[in-house]
C-alpha cells in the first residue's frame, strides 16, 4: 500500500482536516499519478454533505484530477513515466455491457465506479483528488495535451465534459440558439465551449453582476432571471438550454423559452425535485432532458478540442488550507469562475 497525504472532511458539516490515506498497490493495468491540481466541483459539497445520500467518513472529494503518472503496473500499454494525464468522475465500469461498449461508461448498467464514495472493484471505499496520488486503471485515465496547462486541465474533467457532452449530443454549432443557466463552474465552460462550437450563446444569471465576464468568455447575450421582463422577450427562442444550477428552480419558466422541439437539459444536480408541468412540453414538442459527464472517449476529445481551440477554464488557484473557505465562496455563487487546488502545498503534512 501506498501513503498519500490528502484533505478529508470527517462529518457532513465538518471542516477539512490532514489525512493520510492508502492508494492500492499498483494492478497490472493500473498507474500511479502524482496530482499537481485538483479542481473544486459543486458535486463534492452536495456528496461531502450528504445532500444526495448517506457517505463514508473520512471522505476525500475531488473529481477534476490533473497530474504526472510517476509509475505504471506490467501490462499498462497506454502511458510512461512522466505522462501528463487527468483522472475525471468515474475511476471503473463493468466494460462489457452495452453502455460501456459504446463508449459510454458513464451510463454502465451495472453502475460507474465514482472516483470518490463508490466501492470498487476490490472492495475498496474510494477517495479522490484533493490528496498527493491516485491509483487509477489505464483504461479511466485521459492524456493532457501539451497545449493545457495542468492547472486549467483539471476543471475540465467534470465541468469541461459535463457541459461538452450535451452540446455535442444535442447538435450545437452555427446556426443555434444556446442558453446557459447559472454562470458558475460549469456554466462558464458551457459558454466557452458553445461559443467554440460556434453557436450563439446567452446566459441566464441570477443578477448582471458578472455580464462584463460572461460577454469576454464568449456570451453574446446576458440577462438577468431576477428580471421577470427577460423570460417575456426571450420566449419560444433557444434550440437548448443547458440548465447548470446547483438549486431548485422553476424549471417551468425556462421550458417556455425553448423554441418548437427544443430541449432543456440539466446537468445541475440538486437534490430536491423540480416540479415540471407538462403543458409548456406539450405545446411545442419540447423536451427536457439530464446528461451524466462524459465517456472516456468523449473526454479525450473534449480535451483535444479546448487545445486545438484554445478553449480552458477561468480558475482560482488556491492552497490545501483554503478549501473550507472556497466551499463557501461556492454556496455563495462566489467564484470565478472555478477553484482549484495546488496539491504541491498539501505534501508538508505527512
Ligand atoms: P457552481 O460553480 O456553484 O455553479 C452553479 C451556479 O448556479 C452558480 O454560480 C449560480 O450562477 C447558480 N445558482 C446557484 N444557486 C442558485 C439558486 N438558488 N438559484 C438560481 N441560480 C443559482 O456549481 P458547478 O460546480 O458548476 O455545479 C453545478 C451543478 O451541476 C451542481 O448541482 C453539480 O452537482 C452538478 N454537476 C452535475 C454533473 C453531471 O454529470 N450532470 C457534473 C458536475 C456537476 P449565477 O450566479 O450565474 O446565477
Ligand atoms: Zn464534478
Amino acid at each position: 500500500m501506498l501513503k498519500a497525504n490528502a484533505r478529508a472532511v470527517y462529518s457532513k458539516n465538518g471542516s477539512f482536516e490532514s489525512a493520510v490515506i492508502e492508494r492500492r498497490d499498483l494492478q497490472p493495468d493500473d498507474v500511479l499519478i502524482e496530482i499537481q491540481y485538483a479542481g473544486i466541483c459543486h458535486s463534492d459539497i452536495h456528496t461531502a454533505r450528504g445532500e444526495w445520500g448517506e457517505v463514508q467518513y473520512p471522505l476525500v472529494p475531488g473529481h477534476e484530477i490533473a497530474g504526472i503518472v510517476v509509475e505504471v503496473g506490467s501490462q499498462v500499454t497506454k502511458f510512461k513515466v512522466g505522462d501528463r494525464v487527468g483522472v475525471g468522475c468515474m475511476v471503473d465500469s463493468c466494460g462489457e455491457c452495452e453502455n460501456c461498449r459504446n463508449g459510454e461508461e458513464q451510463y454502465c448498467l451495472q453502475g460507474n465506479i465514482g472516483t470518490y464514495a463508490s466501492v470498487d472493484r476490490y472492495g475498496q471505499y474510494t477517495q479522490g483528488g484533493y490528496s498527493t496520488h491516485i491509483v487509477v486503471r489505464e483504461d479511466f485515465v485521459v492524456r493532457i495535451p501539451d497545449a493545457l496547462g495542468l492547472d486549467v486541465a483539471a476543471p475540465l474533467l467534470c465541468a469541461g465534459i459535463t457541459t461538452y457532452s450535451p452540446l455535442r449530443h444535442w447538435g450545437v454549432g452555427p446556426g443555434k440558439r444556446v442558453a446557459v443557466v447559472g454562470f458558475g463552474g460549469l456554466g462558464h465552460m458551457a459558454v466557452k465551449l458553445a461559443h467554440a462550437m460556434g453557436a450563439e450563446v446567452t446566459v441566464l444569471s441570477q443578477s448582471l453582476k458578472k455580464r462584463e465576464d460572461g460577454l469576454r468568455l464568449g456570451a453574446d447575450h446576458y440577462y438577468a432571471t431576477s428580471d421577470p421582463e427577460t423570460f417575456q422577450k426571450l420566449a419560444g427562442t433557444f434550440d437548448l438550454i443547458v440548465n447548470t444550477v446547483s438549486a431548485k428552480i422553476d424549471i417551468n419558466a425556462y421550458m417556455s423559452l425553448l423554441k418548437t422541439d427544443g430541449t432543456l437539459v440539466n446537468v445541475g444536480a440538486p437534490p430536491e425535485p423540480l416540479a415540471v408541468h407538462v403543458f409548456p412540453l406539450i405545446l411545442h414538442r419540447r423536451s427536457f432532458a439530464g446528461s451524466a459527464i462524459g465517456g472516456i472517449r468523449e473526454t479525450q476529445e473534449m480535451l483535444d478540442f479546448c487545445a486545438e481551440h484554445g478553449v480552458a477554464p477561468e480558475i482560482e488557484v488556491i492552497s490545501a488550507d483554503q478549501i473550507d473557505e472556497a466551499w463557501e465562496r461556492v454556496l455563495a455563487s462566489d467564484v470565478r469562475y472555478r477553484f482549484v487546488i495546488d496539491v504541491s502545498t498539501m505534501k508538508q503534512a505527512q
